[in-house]
């Protein structure tokens, strides 16, 4: 990423921009600009442009991975001098310069020119070539990233700082140190995977706040971040300090007494208990929990292990962290939730690139059914797991009943190979996500142990408004009659077969939403562990009866 630029002088006024909050606190610091993209991509240029934006990108990863290769041996050392052979063979590069050279955009030109040559590998019958096209997938994503304008390498941002970006991808919040620091970003959205990362671990950030214009030449200048108020003041002068410096104060005021109200029972005030459980980005989070905060974990997104790490893990890896996640729960339930990858949530080497709208793709359960290897492995580990337990299985993005049924046979097939082995290992429930309009509305049809309602992506699909889009972030919104309604057609289905009901989607954890998702019908909720506190107080204000009337 682009760093900081020496500091500008100050300005007569303060530079005030308004955004949505997206994720709750405040930082103060320096700003870091990091270099404009439009909707989370370039702007594709004249052909000499992005030609020698391929070519700048093509040394790039070029330079990046001579530098892995110098300090790596074996597999690892094969498999970079691979990628930088690639890199330096015209017939790679050739046909992407043609496209180029014809109005072709180089993102466009470099994705489909090295997508066939992924295909060719892929056809082989050779079991090495056919090995070496996650390799090519890799270096497919680390060109696409410098062409982005994105650095592979990990953020490193000063004390206090508060990052400018157009957006920003999980694997890079993933990889930076973010305490005490906080997030502006001229596009995204409060719904996208890295906003919920952002909650998660307490992060600030605005969301929506357009672009810099001008005002990027204050890199380096002060800035003052309220994700509460969804604001960015640069260069303030003492009055927008001192009011800045109150509003943190009171809001830090409120954050304590929520957070004494978390390890409390969430009972309403006409006596209603009300299940709540917590959402798991990152084992390494739990750490810092109580786990008497919470009746158990309603969902720990497994994709997001994948991330912070190069290639996937193996099963005993996975089965390692399950098992960690379980001895914190200390026999509360947890329901882990199998790969979610694609849509926001790439995984280079995993998920499909350059598909034209990853959000209607191979993502979810749809593409651990398509590549049963990786789905075997997950299944063995979380089974071999369950003896530990309380565990819950869940599939992510469950559209049609056929998915079920696959994933049954699936989970039958890791059980049967854990059995030859002879080690130990336990069949837990298998439950599915309703985050589609079609699973909502023919819940009767599907082979389901239990039922979680994934409140983002229902949201999305209902209304056809992408999470991560933030010019149709107003229309995004779980308390829209359509969605509640399938909300509470959801409930009533579960209920009508006596299969369990949650709901584990960001709505969970918003004190505006939860006096309607009760209304719903719903009486267990999951949501990040920092707004346990506040929906505990907002569900001991209400009454349920009175929310069920609306
Ligand atoms: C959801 O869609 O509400 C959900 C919980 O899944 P994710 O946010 O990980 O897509
Ligand atoms: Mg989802």
């Amino acid at each position: 990423m682009s760093a900081a630029a020496p500091a500008a002088p100050a300005p007569a006024r303060p530079v005030i921009l308004s955004g949505r909050p997206a994720s709750p606190g405040f930082a103060a610091g320096p700003l870091v600009v990091q270099a404009e993209r439009t909707g989370g991509r370039r702007r594709a240029g004249t052909p000499a442009e992005e030609r020698a934006a391929l070519q700048a990108a093509l040394a790039t990863a070029a330079a990046d991975l001579a530098t892995l290769a110098a300090e790596a041996s074996g597999d690892a050392a094969d498999i970079l001098e691979f990628q930088i052979a690639l890199i330096e063979d015209d017939a790679l590069s050739g046909p992407a310069l043609d496209a180029i050279a014809g109005g072709t955009p180089a993102e466009r030109a470099w994705t489909d020119a090295i997508g066939v040559l992924i295909a060719d590998y892929e056809a082989t019958e050779d079991d090495y070539f056919r090995a070496r096209a996650a390799d090519l997938r890799d270096l497919a994503e680390r060109v696409a990233t410098a062409l982005s304008g994105e650095a592979q390498a990990g953020l490193t941002l000063p004390e206090g700082a508060v990052l400018f970006a157009a957006d920003l991808a999980p694997s890079r919040f993933l990889s930076a140190d973010w305490s005490g620091r906080g997030i502006a970003l001229s596009a995204g959205s409060a719904t996208s995977h890295v906003a919920m990362l952002a909650r998660a671990r307490g992060v600030p950030m605005v969301t929506g706040l357009g672009s810099l214009g001008a005002a990027a030449a204050l890199a380096g200048a002060p800035a003052l971040l309220d994700g509460e108020a969804g604001t960015l003041v640069l260069s303030p002068d003492a009055a927008a300090t001192a009011a800045f410096a109150a509003r943190r104060r009171a809001s830090e005021a409120a954050a304590a007494h929520a957070a004494a109200a978390a390890t409390g029972a969430a009972v309403s005030a006409d006596g209603v208990a009300i299940a709540v459980h917590i959402n798991v980005a990152d084992p390494a989070e739990l750490d810092r929990l109580d786990p008497a905060i919470c009746d158990g974990i309603g969902l720990v997104r497994t994709e997001l292990l994948f991330h912070a790490r190069d290639g996937l893990p193996d099963e005993a890896e996975q089965t390692a962290v399950y098992r960690r996640i379980l001895a914190w729960a200390d026999g509360r339930p947890v329901t882990i939730r199998t790969l979610d990858a694609g849509g926001d949530k790439p995984i280079p080497g995993y998920t499909l690139d350059g598909e034209m709208n990853p959000f209607l793709g191979l993502r979810g359960v749809r593409l651990s059914l398509a590549r049963p290897e990786v789905f075997a492995v997950q299944l063995r580990a979380l089974l071999a797991a369950a003896t530990d337990g309380d565990l819950k299985v869940m599939i992510p993005m469950v559209s049609v009943p056929a998915e079920m049924v696959r994933v049954r046979a699936a989970v039958a097939e890791a059980a049967q190979a854990l059995s030859a082995r002879g080690a130990p290992f336990r069949v837990p429930p298998i439950g599915m996500m309703v985050e589609v309009p079609a699973a909502a509305l023919a819940l009767d049809a599907f082979d389901t142990d239990f039922v979680s309602i994934g409140s983002n992506d229902l949201t999305q699909y209902t209304l056809a408004a992408g999470r991560d889009e933030p010019s149709v972030a107003e229309l995004a919104d779980t308390a829209e009659p359509a969605v509640l309604r399938l909300i509470a057609m959801t409930v009533a289905a579960a209920d009508a077969r006596g299969v369990p009901v949650s709901l584990c989607g960001d709505a969970g954890g918003d004190p505006r939403l939860v006096p309607l998702l009760l209304s719903a019908g719903l009486r267990s909720l999951s949501m990040a562990p920092s707004a346990v506190g506040r929906v505990k107080q907002t569900i001991a204000g209400l009454s349920v009866a009175a929310a069920a009337r609306g």
